[in-house]
């Protein structure tokens, strides 16, 4: 018997950087927020077939926190945005050092690392990652390039 699936997939893109550097709460890093799109399709047997939604979060880009905002929203605070001069680029470390081959059932010895080219600071995000956790980030925040650099 065949099995047809059908289901939804959600496809995430940086869209950019827009609106006022303000300080996040949490981090304390002084940024334009990151706006996450992500466009929700349906799928037959995993092929994209059509957008069925559209969401959009507004994030920290250092510590990703931040809300999902509504459509409307999103678009006019894009708009008016200055995207004036921001570049944050993300990367990845993995620790091969601390890493006995074969001792450790789950190798989680993965960090995420944001670095400012413009003031060259380089901000560590998160450590004790696993390469799963590395393709949730890379999902959640839309990155296309996320380069993993090993140590
Ligand atoms: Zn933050």
């Amino acid at each position: 018997m065949a099995v047809i699936v059908y289901g939804t997939h959600v496809f995430t893109k940086l869209a950019g950087y827009f609106g006022p550097k303000e300080e996040c709460p949490f981090c304390q890093k002084t940024y334009q927020k990151g706006y996450v799109k992500n466009t929700i399709w349906a799928h037959l047997e995993y092929i994209p077939l059509f957008p069925v939604k559209i969401k959009y979060f507004k994030m920290c880009p250092v510590c990703g926190r931040g809300v999902e905002l509504k459509n409307k929203e999103a678009k006019a605070e894009m708009s008016s945005g200055d995207g004036c001069c921001q570049e944050l680029q993300p990367y990845a470390k993995h620790i091969t050092a601390n890493k006995p081959s074969g001792l450790m059932s789950k190798d989680n010895s993965y960090q995420f690392w944001i670095k400012d080219a413009l003031s060259g600071e380089e901000m560590l995000v998160a450590s004790e990652l696993t390469r799963k956790d590395l393709k949730q980030i890379k999902k959640a925040r839309g990155y296309k390039k996320f380069p993993l650099t090993t140590i």
